[in-house]
């Protein structure tokens, strides 16, 4: 008998009952186009409005603040194309973190041709940016400070409020990539000072292709897809009515049992991390306090880490090395070598990403599983072998 345990919910998480069956009339008889002004176009228009009133209330925004857009990494290009397009004028410098999602950083690469510069802040050994290094960084040109909410490879969580005070009070613009921590841990756009927030609805339950960015209020983006007037004529196109509905619904959901599926979610990942770092030469990557509930990820030295995934595959366990983007690419990720890890620990990387789905036979079965695959692995591996000999 075969088990299935899924352990990769940062890559995306599996569908919720309640965003389903919010859905689903959307996708039968609820066909109707928002823009339409007879009933059955009403009604979508209707649903749409509840949807952005939903996602708001768990972010702390205001209806007229949220724009639906088809993913998190469009709605990261937007914040951050949109405001460099807008205060290009104003000053041409960005500050960000070296390990950002390819979401944000390619998009500053390629803001990069266009002539912006931007400053990629270093990370302690635990992912962590430091505020006095923001601050430091800061110049009279400086338009745009964009660092990620909580990091999708090794779980960390930033001084997002300490940041944005900073930001706030050099008045710059602050973005935040929070499409690991939506719906996960508490995000709140005023209290943490956020002028433009990522979510993406695939992360927390929702569906895939759905997504939205926060903009405060008083701050106006120009366009991003011209076309027809949807969402104030800066995203023109359709909207994806089910999708935005399904989001909403996943959202609240996630945001209603916060506390609780924190507290089991937690304490399974703790689990696991004491579990895995019995086995010799493994060790936890990220912030050991400061981290996502359920992100556990290591380095697991002298193994290749798509070895590993493949092993814990074939055990039915779904896993992931690096992030799930750059598997396949034979650079480790940029987030392990900023955190310090020579090149071929990070090699060794392996992520655990638990969600409120997962039991405790689940991290019983995967650290079950773990040793012999390490053990085996190892004994194939000449590093292992001269490690051994020291
Ligand atoms: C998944 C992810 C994204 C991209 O979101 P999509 O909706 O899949 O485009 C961006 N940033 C982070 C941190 C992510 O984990």
């Amino acid at each position: 008998m075969s088990r299935f345990v899924y352990a990769d919910n940062a890559a995306t998480a599996k569908l919720s009952q309640t965003a389903l069956d919010a859905m689903l009339p959307w996708l039968k008889e609820g066909y109707g186009n928002p823009s339409s002004v007879y009933r059955l176009g009403r009604e979508a228009r209707r649903a749409l409005d509840g949807a952005r009133d939903q996602v708001a209330a768990a972010i702390g925004a205001k209806p007229e603040e949220i724009l639906f857009t088809g993913s998190g990494t469009e709605a990261d290009n937007w914040a951050i194309r949109g405001l460099c397009e807008k205060l290009r004028e104003k000053g041409r410098h960005i500050i960000t973190s070296a390990i950002e999602h390819h979401a944000v950083s390619h998009t500053l690469e390629a803001l990069e041709k266009q002539g912006f510069e931007v400053t990629y802040l270093s990370v302690d050994s635990c992912g962590r940016v430091s505020v006095e290094d923001v601050k430091a960084a800061i110049r009279p040109d400086t338009i745009l400070i964009t660092i990620m909410f909580a990091n999708n490879e090794i779980g960390t969580i930033q001084p997002i409020a300490e940041i944005g005070a900073i930001a706030r009070e050099h008045g710059i613009f602050f973005h935040t990539d929070a499409v690991q921590a939506a719906g996960h841990v508490p995000v709140d756009v005023g209290a943490m000072h956020i002028d433009l927030l990522a979510l993406s609805a695939h992360k927390f339950g929702g569906p895939k292709g759905v997504g939205a960015l926060y903009v405060r209020k008083g701050i106006k983006l120009p366009s991003f897809i011209t076309g027809g007037g949807q969402e104030k004529g800066r995203r023109a196109g359709t909207e994806n009515v089910a999708g935005i509905v399904g989001m909403a619904a996943a959202l609240t959901e996630a945001v209603a049992h916060m506390d609780e599926n924190r507290a089991k979610v937690e304490a399974l990942r703790d689990k696991l991390i004491a579990g895995m770092l019995q086995i010799p030469a493994v060790r936890l990557t990220g912030d050991p306090v400061n981290r996502l509930p359920g992100n556990a990820s290591f380095v697991v030295e002298c193994v290749e880490g798509e070895a590993m995934i493949l092993m814990l595959d074939a055990q039915g366990i779904a896993a992931s090395s690096g992030s799930a983007c750059s598997s396949g690419a034979l650079d480790p990720s940029h987030v392990l070598l900023a955190i310090g890890l020579p090149h071929e620990h990070a090699h060794g990387s392996v992520r655990f990403s638990l969600g409120e789905a997962n039991t405790e036979a689940d991290v019983d079965y995967i650290l079950e599983k773990m040793p012999p695959i390490a053990a085996k692995l190892r004994a194939m591996s000449p590093l292992w072998e001269e490690r051994a000999d020291d």
